[in-house]
């Protein structure tokens, strides 16, 4: 770490303390005696987000928290429940351990979790998310919301693990 004032690149460190897992270190330059501070945290590996069409951008979880809070509008849910809501998705994301996750993934897990918060705001997330071809669709998803089964809605491009998610859940039913 090089000293803001003089450029030389040894220090001292006089103080070091940890606050919350961020490390704060008081040092001195051995040059020109001066003193600064530094500080270190962890750093999360970038994680990648496969769209659709294959391109690929940053996770963004304001982004995320942006389509649930439209999805959310004039809905009884306190806002702290949102946050914690999308602090827990990403937790679960960085557990996976992938470098790269497919967006419908992550519209996934929103959606499980945002069904069991508040149905009319799972409907419009789903709704735009998923965009229902037709009222029909929309309707047998709100069908099987009714009566409590896991949407199959992706259909034919399902993945087998999915799938037999699907049927674990609807068992229940
Ligand atoms: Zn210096």
């Amino acid at each position: 770490m090089k000293c803001p004032y003089c450029g030389f690149v040894e220090s001292r460190v006089t103080d070091s303390r940890d606050q919350g897992g961020v490390i704060h270190r008081r040092r001195r330059c051995e040059r020109c005696f001066q003193r600064f501070s530094t500080v270190e945290r962890v750093v999360l590996p970038e994680l990648m987000v496969v769209k659709r069409d294959g391109r690929r951008e940053p996770f963004n979880r304001e982004k995320i928290h942006m389509g649930l809070r439209l999805a959310c509008q004039k809905r009884p849910i306190p806002v702290g429940q949102l946050e914690a809501l999308v602090e827990d998705l990403e937790n679960e994301l960085y557990k996976l351990g992938q470098a790269e996750i497919e967006s419908r993934v992550i519209g996934e897990l929103v959606m499980d979790r945002l069904r069991k918060l508040d149905d009319i705001a799972y409907i419009r997330f789903a709704s735009v998310y998923r965009s229902y071809p037709d009222i029909q669709a929309m309707r047998q998803e709100m069908d099987r919301l009714l009566t409590g089964q896991q949407s199959t809605a992706d259909g034919a491009g399902e993945s087998p693990a999915s799938a037999a998610r699907g049927v674990q859940k609807s068992g229940k039913a």
